[in-house]
């Protein structure tokens, strides 16, 4: 079977969140299932950056093989040789829509150029939502294209790309597909919900968040398109890469432990309490939050339950860069408290390790989440997982005070700031009878959300959609 995934971003040549980690791992887990898979991103500033050595095939395309797949890039200097991916500080780039359709467009010449005839083509998000609708109608009679079938995983609905209708003939489409029936989303070009529409399938990061989505609730305004395409929608897992994420290979943190020796977790955590200008000590209760700073993410929860931090002698590590608000939040909030709470406002993969590895508990006070892979990196450090009962995180972790059985962290169910203090509380009380609290590290270090399983339901997947 021949498939082209195609994302925004890819591990690791480009990252600003999940749908990075997603399209570095899952290729790669299909190609041991003997799929022929290739992955088509844009050849931004910092995949120069990766060192890893960059092929060109001609002013427009280039190409690489890592870990024995095909990565191609589509160049143009004016709209990728950029800081960013999406934006800048002072906001997104104004032309989004010409740089990501001259990618969806690009993308097609590519698999001419390369002569790559493709099963399936796998899209991610609003930027690669371009180009099931180019399948369908300016390639629709490409024999090239002719079986080719198309998935659309959605990695957050909240991002839907969002344009002015001013900026319509950018996209080099019929005015006609402007309509309630295609662009067309109170007055705005919608990309994802056109993306939607123009799908063979739709699957998203989590059954729960599968089913999330079609309510109005989370559905974020295309609840209503979603329902009509509900026998097309699944919901399957993240996985994680376990050749990025394990602690016991893992290059960037201090010492590298797995279950037998523990004690280098603790090492860990001393080493970042230090990094961290945090007072040392093993039995401080230290927590650690890694994610973008945006609403969803729940910055207001953790900004609101600093006071009980403090009262109750536990550290805390941040590190996020987003939105600039939840930056002057947080550094507002540290400045109150600067010998136990350690505020760092960038992106930083090396420190994001060094925290999964030294936190005890990672705290993910989401207001909702498609997936999320801070649970599950977490587990694979024997770092308990605080968190909100919502979309992927209710599929993942379940409380251990409730369930004794599947019991792997602690999870609150109504979305307050005394509820996530509670059980951060509940992680607390059970982090000082030390026996219990080893047991229930050792636990969830023995879980696996390895991308195995999920490939294979992409395959199914992928076998079920060839068929039609
Ligand atoms: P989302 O995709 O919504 O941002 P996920 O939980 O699915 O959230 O994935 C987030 C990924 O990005 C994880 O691998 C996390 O470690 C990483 N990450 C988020 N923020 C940062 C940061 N500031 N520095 C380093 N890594 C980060």
């Amino acid at each position: 079977m021949k498939i082209v995934f195609c994302s925004s971003e890819v591990v690791p040549f480009a990252k600003t969140g999940g749908l990075a980690d997603v399209a570095g791992a899952l290729p790669l887990a299909l190609k041991q299932f003997g799929c022929q898979i290739i992955v088509v991103m844009p050849a931004y500033r910092c995949v120069r950056e990766a060192n890893i050595k960059i092929n060109k095939i001609n002013n427009d395309f280039s190409f690489c093989e890592y870990k024995g797949v095909k990565f191609y890039f589509i160049e143009n200097k004016n709209y990728f040789d950029r800081v960013g991916l999406y934006g800048d500080k002072t906001g997104d780039y104004k032309d989004n829509l010409l740089r990501f359709s001259f990618f969806c467009s690009k993308f097609f010449n590519l698999l001419e150029e390369i002569d790559f005839q493709p099963d399936i083509i796998h899209c991610n998000d609003w930027q690669t939502g371009l180009i099931p609708v180019y399948l369908k109608t300016k390639y629709m009679n490409k024999q090239l294209f002719k079986d080719t079938k198309t998935i659309l995983t959605i990695h957050n609905l909240a991002y839907q790309g969002l344009f002015d209708k001013s900026q319509y003939s950018l996209m080099g489409l019929d005015e006609k597909f402007f309509s309630i029936d295609g662009f067309e989303f109170y007055g705005k070009i919608n990309l994802l919900k056109a993306a939607i529409l123009f799908s063979d399938w739709i699957t998203t990061v989590s059954e729960d968040y599968a089913r999330q989505i079609l309510t109005k609730e989370f559905g974020c305004g295309l609840e209503g398109i979603l329902l009509k395409k509900k026998d097309r929608l699944l919901g399957i897992i993240n996985g994680v890469d376990y050749s990025i994420w394990d602690p016991s290979k893992d290059k960037f943190i201090f010492k590298q432990y797995d279950v037998a020796s523990l004690d280098n977790k603790s090492y860990n955590k001393i080493s970042l309490q230090k990094q961290c200008g945090l007072a040392e000590s093993k039995d401080v209760f230290l927590l650690g939050f890694v994610g973008r700073l945006a609403e969803q993410k729940g910055i207001h929860l953790l900004a609101d339950i600093i006071d009980q931090l403090k009262e109750n002698h536990m550290q805390i590590v941040i590190l996020g860069t987003g939105e600039q608000k939840y930056h002057n939040l947080l550094q507002q909030v540290s400045e109150r408290y600067p010998n136990f709470l350690s505020l760092n406002l960038k992106f930083d993969e090396v420190l994001a390790h060094r925290i999964y590895a030294g936190a005890d508990s990672f705290l993910m006070p989401s207001r909702y989440e498609p997936c999320g892979l801070g649970q599950l990196i977490s587990f694979k450090y024997g770092t308990i997982p605080v968190v909100f009962r919502t979309g992927g995180l209710s599929d993942t972790v379940f409380d251990s005070n409730k369930d004794t059985q599947k019991g792997n962290g602690f999870v609150f169910e109504e979305y307050s700031k005394e509820e996530f203090w509670r059980a951060i509380h509940r992680a607390f009380k059970l982090f000082k009878n030390k026996s219990a609290w080893l047991n229930l590290v050792k636990k969830v270090m023995g879980l696996s959300f390895s991308w195995e399983d999920s490939a294979k339901k992409y395959l199914q997947l992928y076998n079920g959609i060839r068929k039609t």
